[in-house]
């Protein structure tokens, strides 16, 4: 873990040294205030050991990451039968795209865009109000990150509500579909509230290492998902991750990850470990740009690769 850690100081320094280009979303009032400066990566093995360097232990809206977490609790429900509402094919559109959504009758490409974590969401609401099915979310990222602490930035999923109009064109364009069971405003209170939980890079890592484990916690020994299941987020994360820049992420980096618009990113080293990225400066697909290249730089260095 030394020589990690020594890796990750000498990322930092080496990116930050120099000046991108990249740009804090601001299509979300609330994350247009964000320092873009920030930097973190943190990296959890299969131990349960944690290394991590930069602003390792500021919290940040977590945003599309929540997307990995509501899939495996959605497919913990219903099984299998989510693939009849949404799709497990590469969108190569924009995170908020509508037009695939006309030609293929209401029902989302993949569940990591957002019209399919929408779709999830929904999923995640019957039979329940709400603030139940928020809670459920939480609570399964507190499981998963073995940390009590992790919380929902209030004002973030209230600025998105406040914003969030091509969101509310997706839902209703979807329930005019028959695809989703819900008042849109209902859902969208749970997609929006999922993607405010705000996490820091070591809590992500953490939070994440089950899907580098054959879905267990090394930690807890708590089985989160099955061995098959951690194979197919992993497999999901790795094609439709990173939205119309998922081919250009596995070129690069190689791995299964989840970016969020916060400026950050969730990779998984399948048998080795888990990384968390974060740096809020994106690039033109919504992308942590800073992010992707220490991942780059550390695949490189590390060796490590699903291949
Ligand atoms: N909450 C964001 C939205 O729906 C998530 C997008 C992202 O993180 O890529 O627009």
């Amino acid at each position: 873990m030394a020589d990690l850690k020594r890796l990750l100081d000498t990322v930092r320094n080496e990116l930050q040294s120099v000046d991108h280009p990249g740009k804090v979303a601001d299509y979300i009032p609330e994350l247009a205030k964000i320092d873009p400066k920030k930097f973190a990566i943190s990296i959890t093995n299969l131990k349960g050991e944690t290394v991590s360097t930069g602003d390792d232990v500021k919290p940040f809206s977590i945003q599309s990451i929540s997307k990995v977490f509501g899939l495996a609790l959605a497919l913990g429900k219903v099984g299998d039968a989510l693939w009849k509402r949404v799709g497990r094919e590469p969108s190569g559109s924009a995170f908020n795209s509508i037009v695939q959504l006309e030609h293929e009758q209401g029902i989302p490409r993949n569940p990591f865009i957002n019209s399919g974590a929408i779709v999830v969401a929904d999923v995640l609401l019957a039979g329940h109000r709400p603030r139940e099915a928020i809670a459920e979310i939480l609570r399964f990222v507190r499981i998963a990150a073995n940390d009590d602490t992790i919380m929902i930035d209030p004002a973030v999923a209230r600025s998105e509500q406040a914003t969030g109009f091509r969101n509310f064109a997706l839902a209703n364009y979807m329930r005019a579909f028959g695809n989703l069971n819900h008042p849109s405003e209902l859902t969208l209170g749970v997609y929006f509230h999922q993607c405010a939980i705000e996490m820091t890079a070591r809590q992500l890592s953490e939070a994440g290492v089950f899907l580098a484990n054959g879905g267990r916690d090394p930690r807890s020994g708590l089985t989160i998902v099955s061995r098959e299941r951690a194979r197919r987020i992993n497999a999901l994360m790795l094609t439709c991750g990173h939205y119309d820049g998922s081919g250009d992420f596995a070129y690069r980096v190689g791995l299964p990850g989840k970016s969020g618009v916060g400026g950050g990113i969730l990779a998984i080293v399948p048998g080795e470990a888990s990384i968390a990225v974060w740096s809020p400066a994106l690039n033109a697909q919504g992308n942590s740009l800073l992010g992707t290249r220490a991942l780059e730089l550390i695949v490189r260095e590390t060796g490590w690769s699903a291949f």
